[in-house]
């Protein structure tokens, strides 16, 4: 659990955050977004006490982050950031390692869970452990980045843009891979990201931030129904909100038993897919087939909106 009560960073008189209340439960994903400037990076930085709070607290896993000396509270919180910061004249085995050598585990233990996080990044072992980062792609140098963050096992994960600067297809495969960790590990993750859909995918809370506050805290289906002000509104998307809470659902939650006649649809498929095929096909019903491919019912273009 990540709480932070009243928090204020001020640089001189100059403002940064101002009175950031909200929690993250434990396990919960919470993903942060804001126009550029907002505070979002100053929050992870404090939480990890990279940089010291002006006022108000934090806690971590019950416990103000005062009380315990830095370098023991970022034991327990993985920070993953988008320039990844490999050491570039060490092994990727080596880069991984760098937080439970210094807990001074033993080699054995650190060879073990290089090989356990190698499997969780679905990297191949063998090609990649003795290579340098220089000799990777962007997309394995963010999967290293991530591995790197989750070695020493820590409960809370801090992630500043960390598919920031790659193309389209890298970043969706690291969003699906980070959405598979969060459901195997169960950590209490916080995303910084300046992509909107990808906070609707992964956070089941969003904090959006402005001028170092807080503008809304919510569910993604919270926040698109109900936008707190016209900032928020425009900021996700003003007039695709309605697709964007669209998305949110699957056919399979809104099912009719009658037939329908046509090519089907996945019944796992987002909202959007069914009223995308209805517009291209000019129809207002569909038939669903299930994830073996047999026939679930059909959905109604009524539906869409009930
Ligand atoms: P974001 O990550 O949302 O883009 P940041 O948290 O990095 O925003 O920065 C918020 C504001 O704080 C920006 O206006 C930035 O210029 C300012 N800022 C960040 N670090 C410092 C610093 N060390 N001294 C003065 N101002 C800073
Ligand atoms: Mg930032």
């Amino acid at each position: 659990m990540i709480e932070l009560q009243h928090v204020g960073k001020s640089y001189g008189d100059k403002t940064i955050i101002a009175d950031l209340s909200f929690t993250v439960e434990r396990g919960a994903f919470c993903a942060v977004i804001g126009p550029s400037g907002s505070g979002k990076s100053t929050s992870l930085r404090l939480i990890n006490r990279l940089i010291d709070l002006t006022s108000g607290t934090i806690r971590v896993g019950g416990e103000d982050i005062m009380s315990l000396p830095p370098e023991q509270l970022r034991r327990r919180i993985g920070y993953a950031i988008q320039s990844v910061g490999l050491f570039p004249h060490w092994t990727i085995e080596d880069n991984i390692a760098t937080v439970p050598r210094l807990l001074k585990w033993s080699e054995a233990k650190v060879k073990q869970r290089v090989e356990e996080l190698f499997a969780l990044l679905q990297l191949d072992p063998a090609t990649t452990r003795l290579k340098y980062p220089h000799q990777l792609s962007g997309g394995q140098q963010q999967r290293i980045g991530v591995a790197r963050a989750l070695a020493a096992d820590p409960d809370i994960l801090l992630m500043d843009e960390p598919f920031g600067a790659l193309d389209p297809l890298t970043r969706q495969s690291l969003r699906t891979e980070l959405a598979r960790i969060h459901k195997a590990t169960g950590k209490t993750i916080l995303l910084v990201t300046h992509d909107i859909d990808e906070a609707l995918e992964l956070g089941d809370v969003i904090a959006i931030l402005r001028d170092g506050k807080l503008v809304q805290f919510g569910t993604p289906a919270d926040i698109l129904a109900k936008p707190a002000n016209d900032f928020v509104r425009d900021f996700m998307g003003g007039a695709s909100l309605g697709l964007k809470l669209l998305s949110l659902g699957h056919v399979r939650d809104h099912l009719r038993p009658d037939a329908a006649e046509g090519i089907a649809v996945p019944a796992d498929a987002p909202l959007t897919e069914a009223l995308s095929q209805m517009v291209l096909r000019r129809t207002d019903r569909l038939p669903v087939k299930d994830t073996n491919g047999k026939p679930a019912g059909s959905i109604f273009l009524s539906d869409l909106v009930g």
